[in-house]
């Protein structure tokens, strides 16, 4: 309800007086965005004017952006990677930024099959949170009264390393949750977790889960909102429900933490949370012992309004499994961000999936849009409505007209800022949670499997294609073989075959085996070998559908069903990685 109608916003009537003032903040820069944009440039270039990487440019302390455009090179992660080498291994001196870096942001984005090195610095921290705190402003506009109970987040640090020079090298959310900024936040009853910062903050991915989890039980009537980061993170959450609801009932009933949870301040924390309560022991036990787990969230947690995950771009594959367990919930997307730069936030955050909208809030870097197939970039506010752009991005930190690899389509304006639909992101081929697995990996991974195929037995792979299956929790990377068995060369042994498929993972990028080994985010590679003759038939059904013949080539990777369908129909048989590939938080050194 709004507090004073003085305080009525453009976005509709605000919440109270804290949201009254973040909506002005929204109006005020979307409104002012070209400005914005171009002062903010001018801040960065005359802050960062003696940096190693403009004097380069001989920018001759122009901050305009005409000049700027002319003299800077738009660039990807190679190029710059020399820099950020020299940084992570202890390189002082401003070579991107004037302000020090204070730690390396990982991306789930690689290079060279390692996580890329985002650098950061500490005034960064301030605009992400800027950027939170616009959240539950504008969601308090379409859902009241979201300070009468509380969001059951599951929230998860990652490991991190130290770069050769002494650096933090972490992903941003990781760094995020860790900050002060995050662990000291002041009350805000529009923002009250039920999972405690010990077990957010647990670097043990079971014992965190765990926890979380049995604090949403514990608090399962006050529970307005479910969510994850990712669509991906939110389904394993429900699946570790599943797994282990017998283990939670019985800690319920008898007020004490299952032993395997060892982590003192957890445990600690949850000595006073826990306390002997067989009634609801009996109630999960009663909804989660059924097979039928259709509409699982609004059983256990009857309050929730929505779901807070996003499930844009790769994730869009998941909407129809949380659509199952929430009973058709709405799903809130409220925000764009990477480890480059937070971009910016849904300002209708209850539109359907497939409409959703981020505005980009010009206070955040300067951006710059190539046009799909074109090579000049045109400002924020020059981008027309229907076409599709690159995002690239100049960040106080001292990223310079960087291509961040995603395309995003303009939808519309708020004020004088576009918004943007995700398209997708470049050159990615398979993902199931934060892996990204491009072509020439997977290419490289059906190689070295390959080889071992022919020291083996002979045989090689003749043709291939892929599969992110998510009809499982966690999905799995499926890959179709159809193999060429010469003349008396020996038919590969379903070892060899299991064997083949361990290979591909080890070859896969540190974020593949990461979630595989650490965070149990993706599930065992699985090879399904097809008979001969069956991508042949994929052929003639790609021509029948209007493919021209000579340009036909083997999609690298099918997820249209009838596809799937075919090549399921013609599998002999399918094998399983048997083990993880291995992983260790340290970097491989190029
Ligand atoms: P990372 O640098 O690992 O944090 O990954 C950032 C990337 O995740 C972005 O560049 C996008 O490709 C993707 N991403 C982030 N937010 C969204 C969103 N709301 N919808 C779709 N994709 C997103």
């Amino acid at each position: 309800m709004a507090v004073d109608s003085n305080l009525s916003s453009p976005l509709g009537p605000p919440a109270c007086e804290k949201d009254a003032k973040a909506l002005r903040f929204i109006e005020e820069m979307t409104r002012n965005a070209d400005t914005v944009q171009e002062n903010l440039l001018a801040e960065i270039l005359a802050r960062n004017a003696d940096t190693e990487y403009l004097r380069r440019f001989n920018l001759g302390g122009a901050t305009d952006r005409d000049t700027f455009k002319s003299k800077i090179p738009v660039i990807t992660y190679e190029d710059l990677q020399p820099e950020i080498q020299r940084i992570a291994d202890g390189d002082r001196s401003p070579i991107l930024s004037a302000h020090p870096i204070s730690e390396f942001l990982t991306s789930s984005g690689t290079s060279a099959g390692e996580r890329k090195l985002m650098p950061t610095i500490k005034e960064e921290l301030d605009r992400r949170q800027l950027l939170y705190s616009l959240l539950m402003p504008v969601m308090n506009l379409y859902v009241p009264g979201l300070d009468k109970g509380k969001g059951m987040y599951f929230l998860f640090v990652k490991s991190e390393t130290k770069t050769p020079g002494g650096l933090p090298a972490r992903p941003v959310l990781t760094s995020y949750y860790k900050s002060e900024h995050f662990r000291s936040r002041p009350y805000d009853p529009y923002n009250v977790y039920t999972s405690p910062n010990e077990a957010i903050l647990c670097p043990d991915s079971f014992q965190s889960m765990y926890t979380q989890m049995l604090c949403g039980l514990l608090d399962r009537l006050s529970v307005l909102r479910v969510g994850a980061v990712f669509a991906s993170g939110l389904l394993r959450a429900i699946r570790f429900l599943q797994l282990h609801w017998s283990r939670f009932a019985h800690d319920i009933e008898l007020g004490c933490l299952d032993s395997e949870i060892t982590d003192p301040s957890i445990r600690q924390c949850m000595s006073g949370i826990l306390k002997p309560d067989p009634v609801l022991a009996e109630f999960i036990r009663r909804e989660c012992k059924s097979d039928n787990w259709e509409k699982i969230i609004t059983r256990i947690w009857p309050n929730t309004k929505y779901l807070d995950v996003i499930v844009t771009g790769a994730m869009a594959q998941y909407i129809p499994t949380l659509e199952y367990y929430s009973g058709g919930l709405p799903m809130a997307c409220t925000m764009y961000a990477s480890s480059e730069c937070y971009f910016g936030l849904n300002l209708n955050p209850m539109s359907k999936p497939s409409e959703v909208s981020y505005t980009i809030m010009p206070n955040m870097a300067y951006f710059e849009f190539i046009p799909l197939g074109g090579t000049k970039a045109v400002e924020l506010v020059d981008v027309k409505i229907g076409k599709e752009y690159e995002l690239v991005v100049t960040t106080y930190a001292g990223l310079c007209r960087y291509r961040v690899g995603d395309i995003l389509r303009v939808t519309g304006f708020h004020n004088s800022a576009p918004q943007f639909h995700f398209v997708r992101r470049k050159n990615v081929l398979l993902s199931i949670d934060s892996d990204k697995t491009d072509e020439s990996e997977l290419q490289k991974a059906v190689e070295n499997a390959s080889s071992i195929l022919h020291e083996e037995c002979g045989s090689r792979v003749a043709e291939y294609t892929s599969y992110a299956d998510t009809s499982t929790i966690p999905g799995h990377y499926v890959l179709y073989w159809e193999l060429l068995v010469r003349d008396g060369a020996r038919q590969p042994s379903h070892e060899t075959l299991t064997r083949c498929c361990l290979e591909m993972e080890e070859s896969l990028n540190s974020v593949y085996r990461q979630s595989r080994v650490a965070d149990n985010s993706v599930g065992p590679l699985e090879i399904r070998v097809v008979r001969n003759g069956t991508f042949e038939e994929l052929m003639d059904y790609a021509i029948s559908r209007g493919a021209s013949i000579n340009q036909y080539k083997v999609p690298r990777c099918v997820n249209f069903t009838p596809i799937v369908e075919l090549l399921d129909s013609r599998v002999v048989s399918a094998h399983f990685s048997p083990s993880l590939p291995h992983w260790t938080p340290e970097r491989r050194r190029r």
